[in-house]
């Protein structure tokens, strides 16, 4: 596919649209909404398409890979509550649409793909359009020990459980945001770890996410 970089007056325009239309839609994080209108989503977009790029839905972008509904990137984002500096991982980097977002929030992020393919296109495509994160390629259902511990640890992928040992990653003070549920449908579970062994858990709406595949998942 052949990508193209230019950030025209459309795009501009239709990016401010986006982010109105997610304000309507209960995003009320300042911090979020201006991360949104920063990140340049038509350049994950074939320039054939980019009449979709800021629609708030979720779209092919190739190699069987979905670019994920804006709306529930800022859903997420929200609940993480980032603060600068924050260490972040991210489960399941996809296009990295989700990961620039959490940078533009001043994260510093750490984000894992278990495709391979997508793994090495993104982490080529990020730096290329001005983001720098810490690509790994792996199972990140069993979270990233090595780097450990996390202030934030965000799952773009449907989970049948909250795995324990994300939890344990965790940072005292620290928050998991991860939608929880069958193949089918998905309830946004927030975990605060507030002291070790000591969690609260609020669930939120349903969502629809493709599964996280690995051992502490499907
Ligand atoms: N965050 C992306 C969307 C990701 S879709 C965006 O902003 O567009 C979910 C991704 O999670 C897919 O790319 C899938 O391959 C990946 N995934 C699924 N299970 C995983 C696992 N165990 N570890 C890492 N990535 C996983």
């Amino acid at each position: 596919m052949a990508y193209k970089y230019i950030d025209n007056y459309r795009e501009k325009g239709a990016r401010k649209k986006l982010v109105e239309e997610l304000k309507k839609k209960g995003i009320d994080d300042e911090n979020v909404l201006q991360a949104i209108g920063n990140v340049k989503r038509h350049y994950f977009f074939d320039e054939t398409f980019w009449n979709q790029a800021y629609k708030d839905i979720a779209f092919p972008i190739g190699e069987g890979q979905t670019i994920s509904q804006p709306y529930t990137v800022a859903y997420q984002s929200q609940l993480l509550h980032i603060n600068k500096g924050d260490k972040v991982l991210e489960i399941g980097t996809g296009s990295g649409y989700q990961t620039c977002v959490l940078l533009e929030l001043g994260a510093k992020v750490y984000t894992i793909e278990r495709q391979e393919k997508l793994y090495n296109h993104t982490r080529q495509v990020l730096p290329h359009i001005g983001y720098n994160a810490n690509f790994f390629v792996g199972d990140g259902s069993i979270g990233i020990a090595k780097h450990a511990p996390y202030d934030k640890i965000i799952v773009t992928a449907g989970a049948p459980t909250v795995p324990d040992v994300l939890l344990k990653q965790l940072n005292i003070g620290g928050i998991l945001v991860i939608p929880v549920g069958d193949e089918k449908s998905q309830k946004m579970v927030t975990v605060l770890k507030v002291a070790e062994h000591d969690y609260e858990k609020i669930v939120l709406d349903t969502f629809r996410f493709v599964p996280l595949v690995g051992d502490k998942a499907w």
